[in-house]
């Protein structure tokens, strides 16, 4: 199976690149998202974060308050490294067993950090969404307020570490139509490569 990353800084556009690839039939997959199920009530990552961060970090339902958590990792890079010391051995496992469970000959797999986390050595290709800052902050607006995505973005390498690691870059600068072609790019990009 080919393997192929899609990512990006933040609200760079990365989730709707990859709702326009939906459409392809390739395997999807969302690292965020699966990352997230890890987080749930009583899963071995719950308790060891709980064990790690402390209570505090709960809602009154024992479920995993994100903001507060992602305040405590932003403000502090070494329990940002035992969140992920936590997190992603399990994250890779079941990728892994997703990834092999499937018989799709194209996987695409969109996360934030593919670069940062070393992850992108393990695929075949990395496609990289990039955006100018102003652009980035004007999207996320309904997201994350100015200071949440400061915090969140300096965590990042910046979009030009990210360029030099990348195989394929999409420009999301303008409107939604001119990522139509740039998908079809792409498409073409990935067919003289792997029909060769
Ligand atoms: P995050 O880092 O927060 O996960 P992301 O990189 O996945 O974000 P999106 O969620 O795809 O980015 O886009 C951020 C916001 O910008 C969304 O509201 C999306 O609808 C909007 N958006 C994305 N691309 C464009 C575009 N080309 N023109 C206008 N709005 C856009």
């Amino acid at each position: 199976m080919i393997k192929i990353g899609l990512t990006g800084s933040i609200g760079s556009g990365k989730t709707t690149v990859l709702n326009l690839l939906k459409d392809y039939g390739f395997l999807i997959l969302n690292l965020d998202s699966e990352a997230k199920k890890l987080l749930k009530k009583n899963t071995i990552e719950y308790k060891k974060i709980v064990a790690f961060f402390g209570k505090n970090i709960l809602n009154k339902d024992g479920e995993i308050n994100k903001k507060i958590l992602a305040e405590a990792i932003f403000s502090d890079p070494s329990k940002k490294k035992a969140l992920e010391n936590i997190i992603y051995p399990t994250l890779r496992t079941n990728i892994n067993s997703i990834l092999e469970g499937s018989k799709k000959p194209l996987a695409i797999i969109e996360g934030a950090v593919i670069i940062e986390s070393g992850y992108y050595l393990k695929l075949d290709k990395t496609v990289l969404v990039v955006c100018d800052l102003s652009r980035r902050i004007k999207r996320s607006y309904k997201k994350f307020s100015f200071d949440d995505f400061r915090r969140r973005d300096k965590n990042q390498l910046n979009q030009a570490e990210k360029i030099k690691k990348s195989d394929f870059i999409i420009n999301n600068n303008y409107g939604l139509k001119f990522l139509i072609p740039q998908i079809q790019l792409l498409m073409n990009f990935l067919k003289n490569i792997y029909s060769a």
